[in-house]
């Protein structure tokens, strides 16, 4: 097989895999009975979920041997290999999670049978992959806004499943039904319940876990500030006592705002299920103590003991909390020129982290890229602060390309627990490549050379196509990433 071929076949793959060698030879046929061999250390549920994997991507009922022995003791939970010949199609992983990344990539790699009319079965080229993820933790992180479509968050879940993220962050814009609390959110834009449980255990069918996200401090709107709208209080005036005066912060002073927001979040994690992560948010939190109340306090005490009130509630549940980093560094700090900080010298909270539990996560988003970066000197000084200062930290990039390149090397380079890769109210249209394409193997394989773009996004096309595949769509709106395509807009679902 030449390079050009190489390359043919590797720019199919998101993420691509760290060491991949492609033999010549006869194919793999995707037949009735076709050979599988599965090694595995932990071997629950894992036939069973390869039989249906071969069965629902290619309809085939495979000839499956399950082999207990021979798994190196140092492969992580998510690394697999893959050796695949003529006649057989071997699988060697930890347990179920490996297992489902090598299908995963089996999928991707798997071509339709040439020549035909109709699908007449599927091949996969004779190769060795030996695969494995640069960091532990691989998210997305999804809002859900009152125009969000959930079948649209469902694509994305999928995708982001198929893609190799592990973990997606929900963060519902007012639209969760909570019932120990109806009235903290829209009342005409409630999310179903049984639908968004729906997802919560497609997630963990498809081997991403959800994480539920409520804004603690901050962001306390539920809504873009753009907008000035607010799920709460444009709708019931009675609550303003919970919100600082402009409504953007929760009051932290008053007490009824921890037993409220204590039912909600732990109305949240039940529903979830109870994931081993919260993400209570806390970034933007601009006129923050400025009541009558709060002025009187020292924000730092304050602030301090709203955070380790609620990451002592989870960690009674044996959960963590994540929450974004820019509130504990101080804009104007010369430190961070060209990186987001957004404490302000009058909340003086920039000491605060010395007094916060480092089993917090912290949830370092930056979106940019400073012109002149390259890895010989030290990047990104803010993530490098919470990690020297005993966190686990989360690098957390958006949309630029060069930025989530970097920051992905990044996490490998130090270790990092990993990426949360962020999308608000953008993650369609031209976008939608860069956080579904660049993103993915810059969390799981940062070094791999990028295929062109017009063959990565050709890559995501066809892995929405799958996905949409999956799901049964049928409607001209829900194909591809836009609901449009003259003027499509940022969301799925924008007339432009
Ligand atoms: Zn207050």
């Amino acid at each position: 097989m030449n390079e050009s071929e190489i390359n043919i076949l590797k720019s199919r793959l998101i993420p691509i895999p760290q060491e991949i060698e492609f033999n010549d030879g006869q194919e793999y046929l995707l037949q009735n009975g076709c050979k599988v061999h599965l090694v595995v250390a932990v071997s629950d549920g894992v036939a069973e979920k390869v039989s249906s994997l071969f069965k629902s991507y290619w309809n085939v009922d495979i000839s499956l041997a399950l082999d207990e022995s021979g798994v190196p003791g140092q492969m992580k939970d998510d690394a697999y290999q893959l050796a695949v010949t003529d006649g057989l199609l071997a699988i060697k992983a930890k347990g179920l999670s490996g297992v489902m990344n090598a299908c995963k990539t089996l999928r991707q790699l798997a071509e339709v049978q040439r020549g035909t009319e109709k699908v007449a079965g599927y091949f996969i080229v004779p190769c060795v992959i030996k695969d494995e993820p640069a960091v532990e933790f691989r998210g997305i992180h999804l809002c859900i806004f009152p125009e969000t479509k959930l079948w649209d968050i469902e694509k994305q879940i999928r995708l982001a499943a198929y893609h190799k993220f592990n973990y997606a962050v929900i963060e519902s814009w007012g639209v969760f039904p909570f019932e120990s609390h109806p009235e903290f959110g829209w009342q005409d834009r409630k999310l179903n319940r049984s639908e968004l449980k729906r997802l919560i255990h497609l997630g963990r069918e498809l081997g991403i876990t959800l994480i539920p996200q409520f804004n603690l401090l901050g962001h306390a709107t539920a809504s873009r500030s753009v907008t000035g709208k607010h799920a709460i209080l444009d709708v019931n005036p009675a609550l303003q006592p919970l919100f600082e005066p402009d409504g953007w912060t929760w009051c932290i002073s008053n007490p009824n705002v921890r037993r409220i927001l204590t039912d909600l979040v732990l109305e949240l994690h039940d529903f979830y299920e109870q994931p081993p992560f919260f993400h209570i948010g806390c970034d933007e939190a601009d006129n923050i103590g400025t009541c009558r109340d709060c002025r009187c306090h020292e924000l730092k005490s304050l602030v301090r003991d709203h955070i380790c009130w609620f990451y002592g509630l989870f960690k009674q549940r044996g959960a963590r909390v994540i929450m974004w980093h820019d509130m504990l560094i101080e804009r104007g700090d010369k430190r961070w020129d060209g990186y987001t900080a957004c404490g302000l010298p009058e909340h003086k909270l920039n000491e605060l982290w010395k007094e916060l539990p480092k089993e917090i996560i912290i949830a370092d988003w930056q979106y940019g890229y400073k012109a002149g970066e390259d890895e010989a000197v030290t990047l990104w000084p803010t993530t490098e602060f919470f990690q020297n200062a005993g966190f686990n930290v989360m690098v957390c990039p958006w949309l630029n390309v060069e930025g989530i390149k970097s920051l992905g090397k990044l996490a490998a380079r130090k270790e990092l627990l990993g990426m949360l890769e962020t999308t608000w109210h953008i993650s369609h249209d031209n976008k939608h490549a860069i956080i579904y394409g660049v993103a993915p193997n810059a969390a799981w394989n940062p070094t791999a050379e990028l295929p062109k773009w017009l063959s990565l996004r050709l890559a995501v096309a066809l892995h929405n196509r799958q996905v949409g595949w999956d799901m049964g769509i049928k409607e001209y709106e829900k194909t591809g990433w836009n609901m449009e395509q003259v003027d499509p807009g940022h969301h799925p679902h924008q007339l432009v």
